[in-house]
Order: structure tokens, then C-alpha cells, then sequence
């Protein structure tokens, strides 16, 4: 009779839920599961960290909308992965982690990098759950991409023990699942779709918030035309951009303080009243705004905020059910609200003017992304993280299609736009992958431009290289840490030269076009390192990130 190890099954598994790629940071006891992913036709990719695996998995199933894996060995291999975990788990993003784990005959007796792994991944996953026999590999594979894939999307940790890794047993005691079906698309209560129409129809300052729930949903067709049909102004989270293309006349964007200030309802669609929605709270946004909520988990419904309607389903459904109950009924394209918005965005455009059209060296953020942007195609994808510049980047680069961008969101996790883009460009061959990176949150897994290079993925990395953790304000409250200065114009792009990537120091704004021009042609990842005005600053917010008074985050 014909043995399989617990490795074999664990491809097969994987293989029947679709699964062709594969993260992975190898090392014992992985082997078997190696020397089977190959063979089953799994392209694997290898990473230099066990975080930058776990993140660049998540961005990679988040593209392309199929589970995610990252496989990583034992021990601190695994705690190692457990960022990946909390920005998986934080960011509601799909991931299937897989981690080795001691032999269970010698557990609690020290075996080689043995560790509580189930009990450490737990708070930050939808399930966890510790293989014991070889034969059962498959349900729970089956369970987890369940469970990954359907409701809100999150990660899940399986366990593995050396034994079952290794262990081998008879091919025909083993069972196999079929593969699990779509995500279902559940449908709202239509009493509160109709409700929520017409809360909606009475308002005088609508304002939809689109999150990247629906982006996930793939709703982008029914919002377009809700908000055509609606003439209803959008403000996206910061990856809910290009759900509806950023260049449509009704985004409110430019206007994002007065129109989340002055609307009288709004439509949070797919995105939590969390911080990056600054809980919807004044005085952020007006103390009796109205608040229809869609979101397909229940029990983010009214959390921390009071609620008028609830919507409870899959964003693209639940638009689908708004339009039919719309019926023929259109807004008048002219408001005051929407003029009052158009006033505020030209406003707006025009106070940062002077930064966006300077051409001084060292140049400032927003002019380094006016020239960068002008290189970037449509349907390019975009990573970013440190403070100003993933703020920025926000602002001035467009995204015109839905999960075209992933950031720090919810975590705030520095260090994310480097693997990030490696899981995007995976995911995305022959499409341009700009991957935005703070000077500082570059630190973090800035190595994985090696595996950039080790797989010729043609990534553009950026840094934006202010020489500063933070950003100015913070040391100007006197919240810096303390540490000593950094030495100015460290050469990044050395890094990624080392590495057999192109790098470039850029000083000058007409730089960057030659730069960018020959990166995007290469075969292979190339690293800009962008000198920014130490001094920079951003406009001047009506409401800082920090206050000198409290010294706290007020969002
Ligand atoms: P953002 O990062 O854009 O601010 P969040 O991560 O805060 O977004 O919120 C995403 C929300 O989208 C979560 O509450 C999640 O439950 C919800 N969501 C995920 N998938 C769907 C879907 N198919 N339909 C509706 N809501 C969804």
C-alpha cells in the first residue's frame, strides 16, 4: 500500500483549494512539505524574514482574491510571523499561515524550537487549530479556507508538529474534501435596504464612505452607479481608493475635513468606525450625523458609534438590492452641497499649490509625488507605509482601480510596503508595482529587496528619504525618541545594488523621470532614494495627528 506524508497530503490539500503560489521562509522541519509543493506544481517564494512572508502572502491573496500561504518553520520562526498575523487580523485581510512546530512525543520536554505557537497566534486569528494525525490535514485545510475566504475575510494559523509533518501513513486512509465554494454573497433585510434608501433620499448632505470591504466585495460597478444615480459624494479609506476611479467628478476627497464635518448622514460602506474614520465622532464629523452601516459582519454593525439603519450583507449584493430599490429616482446633479464642496476642494488644491509646483532641491514629498505620478499607468499598484509618506501618498497618488492599493491601515504597521510589493507583483506580473517606503519603515524588512532581486520581480521601490522618524511635528513636541540623529544621505540604493537591483540617489526633481524611465524597463526590481527636505512640512491640518497639549493621538 502506497505511504504519503502528512507534507504530501498537506499540498494536495492545497492544491484541490486552488492554491499554485506559496510564501515561505524555509528551515526544519518544512522539508517534506518543500519536497512536495514542487512536485505538485506550487512556485514557491522564499523569504529573508518570517514577517515579510506572512505580509507578503496577505497582499497577494488580497490581489487576486485566492488564499494566501505562508509557510514557516518552528519556534522563533513563527513568533516571528505573528506581525503578519495582527496586520492580517487588523486589516481584515485573508491569510493561511502554516507554522512547524516540535515533535509531539517530545513536547514539553525542550524539543528543537518547540513553543506554545497555537496559544500565541490565537487572539490575532479567526480559527487556530494544531494538526495531531496526517490523516486529518485535509478538513483542515478545508475549514480554513472556509473560514479565511468567507464572511470577513482574516487570517488563520494551522499548526503543524514535526511527527505529522514527516509522519507518513497509508494513502488510502486518507480523505480528501472538495475544494470550498465561493464566498456566498448574503443579502440585507430588504425592510432595512428600504429604509435605508430613504434616510438616504431625505438627506441634504450625503456622504458615502467607501472601505476596502468593498473594494474585497468587488462591488465596484454597483457603487458606480449608485453614487451617479445618487449624485452622492465619496470619501474612500485609504484602500478603498479606486473602488470608484479617484478622477470621478463626485469624489470628495480633496474636500475630506468639510465634507466628513458638514454631512448630515453618511453611508459607511465596508470600512469600521475605527481611527482612519476617526470613530465618526465629532469633532471630526457633526454630533447628529446620521449613519447607514453596511458591513457583512453583524457585529461590526453600530460598533462604537450609534447606528440609524444597519445593513447586514456582501457589499455588492446589498448595493445591487439599494439600486433596484431606487428605482428611477435621481438626485439634481446641482446642490448647495456639492457646490460647497467643489469651493472647498479648489480651496484646498490651491493652498498646496506652492508645495505640489515647487521645484527646489531638496524637493518636498508632495512635489516628488507630482513627478512620480506622472510615470505611474492606470492600473498600476501602489504599497506605502511611514507617516508622511503613506499620508501623502494618500493624497496625491490616484488609484483608479479597487485593491490596487494596501497600506499600514487599521495596524499602522511600519515596514509593510517592502513585502507588500513583493506579494503584489507576484500576483501581478507584468503590471507596475510602486512600493512607497518611509526612510525609517524601510528599516524593518528592508532586506526583502534581496528577494525582489532573487526572483527579478520589477518592483519600484521608493524611499523617501527625510531623515527622520515621524515626521518634523513629532520632534517638535517634544515626542521623539530619544535617539541620536541620523546620519544624512544613508545610500539605500547601495542596498538594493548589493543585491543585484538598480539604485538610484536622487537630489533633484528632474531625476526622477530618467530614473523612473529606465526602472520601469528593467527585468528587475530597482530602489529610488528620494532626498527630501528634512524640513518639510505638510499643510497645515485642522486637526493634528498629535496635540502638544495632551501629547496623545487625536486623529
Ligand atoms: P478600511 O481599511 O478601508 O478602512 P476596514 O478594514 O476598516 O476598511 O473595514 C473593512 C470592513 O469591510 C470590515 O468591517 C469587513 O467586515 C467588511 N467587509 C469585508 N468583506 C465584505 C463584503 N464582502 N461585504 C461587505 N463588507 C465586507
Amino acid at each position: 500500500m502506497a505511504k504519503v506524508t502528512g507534507g504530501e497530503i498537506l499540498a494536495k490539500a492545497l492544491k484541490i483549494e486552488g492554491v499554485d503560489t506559496i510564501f515561505n521562509l524555509p528551515g526544519d522541519p518544512m522539508g517534506p512539505i518543500a519536497s512536495a509543493t514542487k512536485p505538485a506544481g506550487m512556485k514557491t517564494y522564499s523569504f529573508r524574514h518570517e514577517q515579510a512572508t506572512a505580509l507578503a502572502a496577505q497582499a497577494y491573496a488580497y490581489a487576486t482574491k485566492k488564499v494566501g500561504v505562508g509557510i514557516v518553520p518552528s519556534g522563533p520562526a513563527m513568533t516571528n510571523a505573528i506581525t503578519g498575523l495582527m496586520t492580517a487580523w487588523s486589516g481584515c485581510l485573508p491569510l493561511l499561515l502554516i507554522g512547524g512546530n516540535g515533535d509531539r512525543a517530545r513536547r514539553f520536554q525542550g524539543d528543537f524550537q518547540e513553543a506554545p505557537q497555537v496559544e500565541t497566534a490565537a487572539p490575532f486569528c479567526k480559527w487556530t487549530a494544531s494538526i495531531e494525525d496526517p490523516r486529518h490535514v485535509p478538513y483542515y485545510v478545508n475549514q480554513a479556507v472556509r473560514k479565511i475566504m468567507h464572511g470577513r475575510p482574516g487570517p488563520v494559523y494551522l499548526d503543524m508538529p514535526a511527527n505529522v509533518i514527516a509522519g507518513s501513513v497509508d494513502e488510502e486512509q486518507v480523505k480528501y474534501f472538495p475544494a470550498v465554494e465561493a464566498a456566498p454573497r448574503p443579502m440585507a433585510d430588504p425592510q432595512s435596504v428600504k429604509r435605508a434608501v430613504e434616510a438616504i433620499s431625505k438627506a441634504q448632505r450625503p456622504l458615502l464612505l467607501i472601505g476596502k470591504g468593498m473594494a474585497w466585495s468587488e462591488a465596484q460597478d454597483e457603487i458606480r452607479q449608485f453614487v451617479d444615480r445618487m449624485q452622492i459624494p465619496f470619501v474612500p479609506s485609504p484602500m478603498g481608493k479606486g473602488v470608484v476611479p479617484d478622477d470621478h467628478a463626485l469624489n470628495a476627497q480633496g474636500a475630506r475635513t468639510y465634507a466628513l464635518q458638514n454631512a448630515d448622514l453618511v453611508i459607511l460602506a465596508g470600512a469600521r468606525s475605527n481611527w482612519i474614520f476617526h470613530f465618526l465622532s465629532a469633532p471630526r464629523f457633526s454630533p447628529d450625523v446620521k449613519v447607514v452601516q453596511l458591513d457583512i459582519d453583524p457585529s461590526e454593525i453600530g460598533n462604537g458609534h450609534g447606528v440609524d439603519v444597519g445593513l447586514v450583507g456582501d457589499g455588492k449584493a446589498v448595493f445591487g438590492q439599494m439600486l433596484e430599490e431606487i428605482g428611477r429616482v435621481r438626485r439634481p446633479i446641482e446642490t448647495p452641497w456639492l457646490q460647497a464642496l467643489e469651493t472647498e476642494k479648489e480651496k484646498n488644491s490651491d493652498s498646496i499649490a506652492p508645495m505640489v509646483n515647487s521645484n527646489d532641491a531638496p524637493m518636498n514629498m508632495y512635489a516628488m509625488y507630482r513627478e512620480m505620478t506622472k510615470m505611474m499607468a492606470r492600473d498600476a499598484t501602489v504599497t506605502a507605509d511611514g507617516e508622511n509618506t503613506m499620508a501623502l501618498s494618500r493624497v496625491m497618488v490616484p488609484n483608479y482601480l479597487p485593491r490596487h492599493r494596501i497600506d499600514a491601515g487599521e495596524s499602522g504597521c511600519m515596514g509593510v510596503s517592502t513585502p507588500y510589493a513583493i506579494g503584489m507583483q507576484v500576483a501581478r506580473p507584468g503590471k507596475q508595482v510602486f512600493s512607497f517606503n518611509g526612510d525609517y519603515a524601510f528599516g524593518w524588512n528592508g532586506f526583502e529587496v534581496e528577494t525582489a532581486a532573487r526572483y527579478n520581480l520589477p518592483i519600484i521601490y521608493v524611499v523617501a528619504n527625510n531623515v527622520s522618524v515621524g515626521g518634523p511635528g513629532h520632534a517638535e513636541l517634544g515626542t521623539r525618541l530619544e535617539s541620536p540623529e541620523q546620519p544624512e544621505g544613508i545610500h539605500y540604493d547601495k542596498v538594493m545594488e548589493a543585491f543585484g537591483g538598480d539604485g538610484y540617489f536622487i537630489e533633484r526633481l528632474d531625476q526622477v523621470r530618467p530614473a523612473l524611465e529606465k526602472a520601469l524597463s528593467a527585468h528587475k526590481p530597482s530602489l529610488l532614494n528620494v532626498v527630501i527636505d528634512k524640513r518639510q512640512r505638510r499643510k497645515e491640518q485642522a486637526y493634528t495627528w498629535m496635540t502638544s497639549r495632551t501629547q496623545r493621538m487625536q486623529y
